[in-house]
């Protein structure tokens, strides 16, 4: 059994099909990252992870327990992360500031500061906002307003956000989309820095074949809302159903 267990999965748009019986089980502590053609139903997937999308039909476990018909907060709260496609940060906020933002959420499960007795638990969200931005690797750019941070920190600046809820698994929506070649292989560095260093489970979704190939334990090639093979990398390079998904890309 996986940390998550995707089973059946059906989930349409009007006329169209985006997913169409979708099975997936990720492994708990591996990278598994979900690949396929533009359309192909990852992002579609990925929603319906995290209560933002609901299936038609199918079943979503995580770690025993079914996250649909659950708000996306509250599967927030069970373990589940989310970073988005377009970084979701405060641009007119420090980077520290950002930081204090998820430590605020995590302890209040709700972007509210407590006036009662609050003095001290502040003090350890600064604590835990210190400490994020020191494994992040940050802390000298503290001060910098998020807005004018590169686009590799802007990311690095997010994953540590959700990292400081403490998730059990973290999602990301192609991470690198749109990134210099630099600034992809710093997210590389992050991304296997955490899985090494941490108690986590990372499913990534990547149009980036280096990017896959450099983290994945696991692969599942999903092509027309279906997933096509799930195997360990080096076979999934070179498979010619693979190959044939990709034909015309
Ligand atoms: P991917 O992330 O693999 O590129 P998506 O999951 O975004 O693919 O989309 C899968 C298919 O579903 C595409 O054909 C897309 O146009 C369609 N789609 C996605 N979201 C919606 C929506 N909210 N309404 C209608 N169609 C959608
Ligand atoms: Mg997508």
């Amino acid at each position: 059994m996986g940390i998550l267990e995707v089973k059946g999965v059906n989930k349409r748009f009007g006329g169209l099909q985006a997913l169409g019986d979708v099975n997936l089980s990720v492994k708990e502590n591996s990278v598994h990252a979900i690949i396929g053609p533009n359309g192909a139903g990852k992002s579609t997937l990925l929603n319906c992870l995290v209560g933002k999308l609901i299936p038609d039909t199918g079943s979503v476990m995580f770690d025993g327990q079914s996250v649909l018909g659950r708000a996306p907060y509250e599967i927030n709260q069970m373990g589940i992360s989310r970073v988005f496609q377009t970084p979701e940060i405060f641009g007119e906020l420090s980077v520290m500031e950002n930081m204090m933002i998820p430590c605020f959420a995590k302890r209040d499960g709700a972007f509210e500061m407590n006036a009662i007795g609050s003095v001290l638990s502040q003090k350890d969200i600064i604590a835990k906002a210190e400490e994020m931005l020191k494994d992040m690797n940050m802390a000298d750019k503290r001060h910098m307003n998020a807005a004018s941070l590169s686009r590799g920190d802007k990311r690095r600046l997010e994953i540590g956000m959700c990292l400081s809820q403490e998730p059990r698994l973290l999602l990301l929506d192609e991470p690198t989309a749109g990134m210099a070649r630099a600034d992809t292989n710093n997210t590389i560095d992050l991304l296997k820095q955490i899985s090494d260093e941490r108690d986590i489970t990372i499913a990534i979704i990547e149009h980036d074949m280096h990017v896959v190939f450099s983290l994945a334990d696991r692969i599942t090639v999903l092509a027309q809302g279906t997933p096509l093979v799930e195997d360990e990398p080096q076979n999934i390079r070179g498979n010619p159903k693979v190959r044939e998904a990709y034909l015309g890309e």
